[in-house]
């Protein structure tokens, strides 16, 4: 187990800025997940952190001793690959006690070891099957074995479950999250896919270009982002451009009143925003709630919008609604979206809860 810190970690190729200043602390046992689109540094960054690449600059520390110049197999890390490359002409069992062979630890513990982690894995019996006699997912289970069966003491997740199908998918990233839980070991884990990274982190790290956009939990990231590119990123979201017309509290969280067009949102605001300011005022479709006729609320804003295009999905369905010449996507859920059905062309009230205003940088002006 372990702390890891990253400090101003940064990795250039020539021209390429793979990693911009990288700043985290990961607790130890702490699951944390690096999210973020393809070429945004996540790989990188996990590859910098086990010892397989050399950071331009920066420093890495485990439980507060700088790792540099530490190389890879001396850091105790165990890393799990998109494709998990077991020893094709291995069994299960050998596969297992590769790590622990080459660490030449005696026999009798090595088959101890083996077993457990048979048990681990739920793969009990597999031990003598060659990797070519067991199904995708059980295989990334032996992979997961491997690496756990060295009792590293930080685990490294590159996409370990992309190559899968989305059943599998499912199944084994709360298997993985299960393994991390009961070893209780630090995990980093990267992913492009926000739903893996929803369901299985203590803190995700929302990355772009390089750069360390926002790390929060869940909730921080869903419903407080930061910056415009995390609001866009996770989740679908309206995004409506306008400025902060006044600024209060309320409950010890400052809001903003921002006025887009001739609408108006109260919004939460975590950057100290100030009147005048062109912000983005950010609202999910499935967090704006349909009035019943005859509902007033106090003290809010409330849009005024004509349904355009009603579309059924079963469980919810989806309403584009014209708000001032805006478009409005909403998604309505429950029973109410039952009697919304046959709304198209009819004029409906809009409550929008849980929107956040984000400062709107012009482009290119962000430094
Ligand atoms: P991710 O894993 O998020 O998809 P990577 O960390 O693999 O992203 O890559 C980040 C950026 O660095 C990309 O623009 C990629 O093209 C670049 N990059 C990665 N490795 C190298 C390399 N060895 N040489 C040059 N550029 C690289
Ligand atoms: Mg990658």
């Amino acid at each position: 187990m372990a702390r890891v810190e990253l400090i101003d970690i940064s990795k250039r190729y020539g021209q390429t800025i793979a990693v911009d200043r990288v700043n985290l602390d990961i607790a130890e046992g702490e699951f944390v997940t690096l999210l973020g689109p393809s070429g945004c540094g996540k790989t990188t960054t996990l590859r910098i952190i086990a010892g397989l690449i050399e950071p331009s600059e920066g420093e890495i520390r485990f439980d507060g001793q700088v790792v540099n110049h530490v190389p890879p197999h001396k850091r105790n890390i165990g890393f799990v690959f998109q494709s998990h490359a077991l020893f094709p002409h291995l069994t299960v069992a050998e596969n297992i006690a590769f790590g622990l062979k080459i660490k030449r630890r005696p026999k009798s513990e090595v088959q101890r070891r083996v077993e457990e982690m048979l048990e681990l894995v739920n793969l009990r019996g597999f031990g003598s099957r060659m990797p070519s006699q067991l199904s995708g997912g059980q295989q990334q289970r032996v992979a997961l074995a491997r690496v756990l069966a060295t009792d590293p003491q930080v685990l490294l997740f590159d996409e370990p479950l992309s190559a899968l199908d989305r059943n599998l998918r499912d199944q084994l990233k709360y298997s993985i999250l299960e393994l991390q839980r009961r070893t209780k070991k630090t995990a980093i884990y990267v992913t492009h896919d926000q739903s893996e990274a929803f369901a299985i982190s203590d803190r995700i790290c929302v990355m772009n270009h390089g750069r360390v956009e926002q790390v929060g939990t869940q909730l921080d990231i869903y419903l407080r982002p930061r910056t415009e590119f995390v609001a866009n990123f996770v989740g679908d979201n309206n995004v409506l451009a306008g400025s902060v017309v006044r600024v209060w509290e309320r409950d010890g969280q400052r809001l903003v009143g921002v006025r887009a067009g001739a609408l108006e949102l109260h919004a939460v605001d975590t950057q100290g925003l100030q009147p005048g300011e062109s912000v983005l005022a950010f609202v999910r479709p499935e967090n704006i709630e349909v009035l019943g006729d005859g509902i007033v609320p106090e003290d809010e804003p409330i849009l005024d919008g004509l349904v355009e295009q009603v579309v059924f999905e079963g469980p919810t369905v989806r309403f584009l609604v014209d708000v001032g010449g805006s478009p409005v996507r909403v998604t309505a859920s429950g029973p109410q979206r039952l009697t919304l059905l046959g709304s198209a062309g009819r004029r409906v009230r809009l409550r929008c809860h849980a929107v956040v205003a984000v400062r709107h940088h012009e482009a290119g002006a962000r430094t």
